[in-house]
């Protein structure tokens, strides 16, 4: 096997969301997504900023809600009643994490289904658990997005998916499960990591822990999607897998950066699209396109 193909997230997201904005441009809407960052923190500042960015390139207009890390439950509940009402505000993006003292499941609980772009309302679970189209969450749909941009079929592979958390291991799983993938889900109990691993066609990791997935995690031939980003002592930015180590491995790999993480905005853009449409279709708005 020789040097993996590397999976360009960058460019294909760039492909994605100039699909989006001709989609966008076309039904005359104006989608807007409201942004709520509680306090400083310095990787979730650069987010926001990447999301605006990008949502204006796309023509999704972005508000953002910048409030202090001392703010109250009470307080943040009123804003997200006032977003929930406000015909014009499509999405609600609660960014992660929020401070210490909140509660983000009672947050996101309070955000209408219908506009929590991030899927991670229980009704929108639980529709994506019952395969009733909605909000799916956008890393996870990037990710599926990615793998199916590899010409090799889905149906019957074996997937191990490392990670469990409800924004990105869990749905992803689930999502692969849909595909007709054999999925493993590991976590940080998971005994003999390596091996059950190595055991998969395509491995997905999502820990948050560098250098993770050395070249023993990994078959010969498998696609490896790596979600995670960390920042190093240096600075610099690495994901779960040793890219080195295993890309002599590997069919097929995500870089960090520009792999996962373009993706995963491009598909918030996308979820902001349809929530508007879908909106708009109830009749709860009407907003003319603005040029
Ligand atoms: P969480 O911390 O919520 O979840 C991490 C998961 O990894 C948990 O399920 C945990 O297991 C598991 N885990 C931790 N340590 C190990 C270990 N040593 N071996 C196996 N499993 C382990 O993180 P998120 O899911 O929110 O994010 C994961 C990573 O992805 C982070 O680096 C984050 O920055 C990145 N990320 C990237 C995005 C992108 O767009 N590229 C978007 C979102 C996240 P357990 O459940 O047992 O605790």
């Amino acid at each position: 096997m020789g040097i993996a193909k590397i999976i360009d997230g960058k460019k294909i997201a760039a492909d994605f969301c100039q699909n989006l904005a001709e989609e966008i441009q076309k039904n005359h809407i104006s989608p807007k997504l409201a942004v709520i960052l509680v306090g400083d923190d310095p990787a979730s500042l650069i987010y926001v900023k990447n999301k605006q960015k990008k949502a204006q390139e796309v023509g999704v207009v972005v508000e953002t809600y910048h409030l202090s890390g001392m703010s109250s439950e009470r307080m943040i509940l009123e804003l997200i009643d006032e977003l929930n009402k406000r015909t014009d505000v499509h999405g609600i993006l609660l960014q992660l994490p929020v401070p210490i003292h909140l509660n983000p499941q009672t947050l996101i609980e309070r955000i209408h289904p219908d506009k929590d772009v991030d899927g991670l309302h229980p009704v929108n679970v639980g529709r994506m658990m019952s395969k009733i189209p909605t909000l799916i969450p956008c890393t996870p749909m990037g990710c599926l997005y990615l793998i199916k941009q590899i010409p090799v079929p889905l149906v019957g592979r074996r997937a191990v998916v490392v990670g469990r958390s409800a924004l990105v291991g869990r749905p992803l799983a689930y999502l692969l499960l849909q595909e007709d993938c054999t999925v493993t889900q590991a976590h940080s109990k998971t005994v003999h990591l390596d091996k059950v691993c190595s055991q998969a066609d395509i491995l997905v990791t999502a820990v948050g822990v560098p250098h993770l997935i050395g070249a023993n995690a990994v078959k010969k031939g498998a696609v490896v999607i790596d979600v995670g980003i960390n920042r190093l002592d240096n600075g610099e930015i690495t994901g779960d897998v040793d890219f080195k180590a295993v890309q002599n491995i590997a069919s097929y790999m995500t870089p960090v950066p520009g792999g996962v993480g373009p993706m995963t905005v491009a598909m918030l853009l996308f979820n902001t699209f349809k929530a508007a449409q879908n909106q708009i279709k109830k009749g709860l708005n009407i907003m003319p396109y603005k040029s």
